[in-house]
């Protein structure tokens, strides 16, 4: 810190000073800045999080200049920063959400109106884009043991897909009514669970065998977005490529720190601006919020680039290729620029 301001050794995307050239160079080896971090939009910082982001702008320590820009033209929910008040109302109107009617959702999924997913061999335009979510209740004699009880699946333009109550392979011990809103009757005659991981699995595969999806472009299967999709495709034994998933508990932009996440309930009240899973929770509702949430971030303008990706075989030790001593006598700019992404953005998703 006594080493005041040197800009020779002060990190370009972060702004962080460091007292010697090479311990910049060791933060850029292992920071992976790159064009996808959410950035303020008035010092150009890039930040790891829109946690983060949200933090330097408003409080407790925010950056006096940005913050008073923030407080007279920045949006509150994607934290974009407008050219004037009235393009902020303008921009903000649009920005903030309302919720969905999810009575129309259940009164479906009672009558079985929605459980025949179609496969269709790849003649639809496009990546299609789906979101899932699943309720469970509990079964095991101690009543924790999660079982899928309910899916939905939705596609972008939050059309349902598939909606159906699940029966569970063993005894329901716990139907946690207050928070599924699910009763025996539902689930007596129900889709057994075999029957519902065979669908769902056809239709994100979408005609494709799995080991021959490799990536989410030209090929027929789909994008499948959700929160917490590990636990959801466990629950209903359905496996998928890694590569397909857009999870918006473990996209690095929306995460809380970089091991935890939010919850889906806190991503949409400050990113949507709207309340869901108050009572009774439908997994309609969590389908359409991870859905816009994921459409936001594919929104996204990031600048265009040939490798965006450090693990981009093309760039494969972009830093490591370089000799300490050529890396400590580039400009913090320079570095900057040959640093890539150690997360696939959803911007690239739109290209
Ligand atoms: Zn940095
Ligand atoms: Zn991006
Ligand atoms: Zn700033
Ligand atoms: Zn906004």
């Amino acid at each position: 810190m006594e080493c005041a301001d040197n800009p020779r050794n002060k990190c370009a995307a972060c702004y962080r000073q460091f007292n010697r050239m090479e311990h910049l160079v060791d933060h850029m080896r292992t920071l992976f800045h790159s064009v996808h971090e959410p950035t303020c939009g008035v010092c150009k910082k890039h930040c790891r999080s829109f946690e983060s982001l949200r933090e330097h702008l408003i409080g407790p320590l925010p950056k006096q200049e940005c913050r008073n820009a923030f407080n007279i033209r920045g949006c509150k929910f994607c934290l974009a920063i407008l050219d004037s008040p009235y393009a902020l109302r303008v921009h903000q109107d649009r920005c903030q959400l309302s919720g969905v009617n999810h009575g129309i959702s259940a009164y479906m999924a009672n009558l079985g109106l929605r459980d025949s997913l179609t496969i269709d061999n790849g003649y639809s335009r496009g990546p299609q884009v789906v979101a899932l979510a699943c309720k469970t209740v509990g079964g095991g004699s101690d009543r924790s043991l999660d079982l899928c009880a309910r899916v939905c699946i939705i596609d972008e333009k939050e059309n349902i897909i598939f909606h159906t109550y699940v029966k569970p392979p063993i005894p329901v011990t716990n139907y946690r009514y207050e928070t599924t809103g699910i009763r025996p009757e539902h689930l007596r005659d129900a889709m057994p669970l075999r029957q519902v991981q065979r669908k769902v699995q056809d239709f994100l595969c979408n005609g494709e065998p799995t080991w021959k999806i490799r990536s989410p472009k030209g090929g027929k299967a789909r994008i499948l977005v959700g929160h917490g999709l590990d636990h959801d495709l466990d629950k209903m034994q359905v496996e998928y490529p890694p590569i397909m998933i857009r999870d918006t508990a473990k996209y690095p932009p929306l995460m809380k720190t970089s091991k935890l996440s939010n919850s889906l309930k806190y991503l949409t009240q400050a990113y949507l601006g709207y309340d869901i899973q108050n009572g009774i929770q439908d997994p309609y509702e969590d389908c359409v919020a991870t859905m816009r949430l994921y459409v936001r971030m594919r929104r996204q303008v990031h600048r265009r680039q040939d490798y965006p990706l450090a693990s981009d075989p093309q760039n494969r030790n972009n830093f490591a290729s370089w000799r300490q001593n050529e890396l400590e006598r580039m400009s913090p700019e320079e570095m900057l620029a040959i640093s890539r992404s150690d997360y696939y953005c959803w911007c690239l998703d739109s290209a």
